[in-house]
């Protein structure tokens, strides 16, 4: 082991140990030891393009610009989504869960929300108003409560959280995102449980698409509000995030990101649908949270040993993008989706934090590692494989 200073534009102390990452500020230090040789590459973290999301891809039709543009990028990626795209549409006639009742709930709330996302954005108002930051702070979060979000945090914004490009609308493909406000509001609302229990039934669907319609209403209200007081801001909600909400969240200290590459809160697990609003409204920073979620999950893997996409890696983290973390497969996630016709959740109900683990318990995980194993064999007696309800809901009938 060998301890240095490496300096550039920040002060990184390094401790070597061999083929080891290490994630500094938005650097990463990869170091292998060959021999006697010690190679250290130094890499910016990249941002990710939006125009590799699941659903941006399924956009591209053929014959157009972007389906030409992009396959001319990724052909390794054009006979997957090519398949993938002759798949039922989520809801759709064709899949597992269809019901020509029912179904259309899911169509519903995105068809609302899509006729509403481009009021993320509007008009300033001349007249600023001076603030005082620390009862702003907490103004904005009792808003955020009232219009029924379950958490909410404050961070400042990074550039790595915004995509490098758009992708979701040909309107928009390929721009670059440059305009990044320098604070994040992000809030996060409760799936509700016995409907999440019954993934991947519609049910779990019906309760993912409410939390979508949520956290958009919510963050319309705050966007609303902060330009109303003069300051610019904006709401980053279905179809229209020009940021990674998961990544916000666990810098505003709502939670950490799992094994299953979904934000894991202490309170609801990864049972939660996030919104954001960015701002240039100054505000105060809510830190970071550590409640020992990566050992856990370590310890855990749950979600990697029932997901029918086999979708969530079963082994230990690897540097992807830039960012060392548990991999998943989208396209075999999605896959899923498109043949059940939800989007399957089964990760979201079988995480025992989805199902509640009292906070004592939760608070003694990271001086009292032990308490894990006692954590997954109550859940495991409790659940088994899993937890699920099989009747119907009276909105089923
Ligand atoms: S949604 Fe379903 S298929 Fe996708 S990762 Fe979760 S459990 Fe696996
Ligand atoms: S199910 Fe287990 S491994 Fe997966 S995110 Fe939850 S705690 Fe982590």
């Amino acid at each position: 082991m060998m301890n240095f200073f490496w300096k550039e534009n920040h002060m990184i102390y390094v401790k070597i140990h061999y083929n080891r990452y290490y994630i500094f500020k938005d650097l990463v230090i990869m170091i292998k030891l060959i021999e006697k040789l010690i190679i250290i590459e130094v890499k910016k973290l990249k941002r990710f393009d939006e125009r590799d999301h699941m659903f941006s891809r399924m956009n591209y039709k053929k014959g157009t610009k972007e389906y030409e543009d992009y396959y001319k990028r990724h052909p390794e990626l054009k006979n997957i989504d090519d398949d993938l795209r002759e798949m039922p549409e989520l809801g759709g006639e064709g899949t597992v869960t269809f019901s020509n009742i029912n179904s259309p709930i899911i169509n519903a709330n995105f068809r609302f929300l899509s006729d509403i996302k481009e009021l993320s954005e509007g008009n300033i108002n001349e007249v600023k108003q001076e603030i005082d930051v620390e009862k702003m702070n907490f103004k904005l979060k009792e808003l955020a409560q009232i219009y029924g979000s379950d958490l909410i945090g404050i961070c400042e914004m990074k550039e790595e959280f915004y995509y490098s490009h758009r992708g979701r609308e040909s309107k928009h493909y390929g721009n670059k995102i440059k305009k990044f406000h320098k604070y994040g509001i992000v809030f996060a609302v409760e799936l509700k449980k016995d409907f999440i229990m019954r993934a991947p039934q519609l049910p779990e669907a019906i309760a993912t698409v409410k939390g979508y319609t949520d956290v958009g209403i919510i963050g319309m209200i705050l966007s609303y509000y902060i330009r109303e007081l003069g300051y610019d801001a904006r709401n980053h909600m279905d179809g229209n995030y020009l940021a990674i909400a998961p990544l916000v969240a666990v810098e505003a200290g709502l939670g950490e990101l799992g094994r299953s590459g979904l934000l894991v809160t202490k309170e609801f697990g990864p049972r939660v649908r996030l919104g954001i609003v960015t701002t240039d409204m100054p505000l105060t920073p809510d830190g970071k949270i550590d409640f020992g979620l990566q050992k856990f999950c370590e310890e855990c893997g749950l979600c990697a040993r029932t997901c029918p996409g086999k979708s969530i890696s079963k082994t230990s983290k690897e540097m992807v993008d830039g960012v060392l973390r548990w991999k998943i497969n989208m396209e075999e996630c999605y896959r899923r989706w498109r043949s059940l016709g939800t989007d399957c959740g089964i990760c979201l109900c079988n995480c025992p934090f989805s199902m509640g683990i009292e906070i004592n318990k939760i608070d003694r995980i990271k001086t009292n590692p032990e308490i894990i194993n006692d954590i997954i064999k109550e859940y495991k007696d409790e659940y088994g494989v899993r937890p699920i309800i099989r009747t119907k809901l009276p909105i089923e009938e």
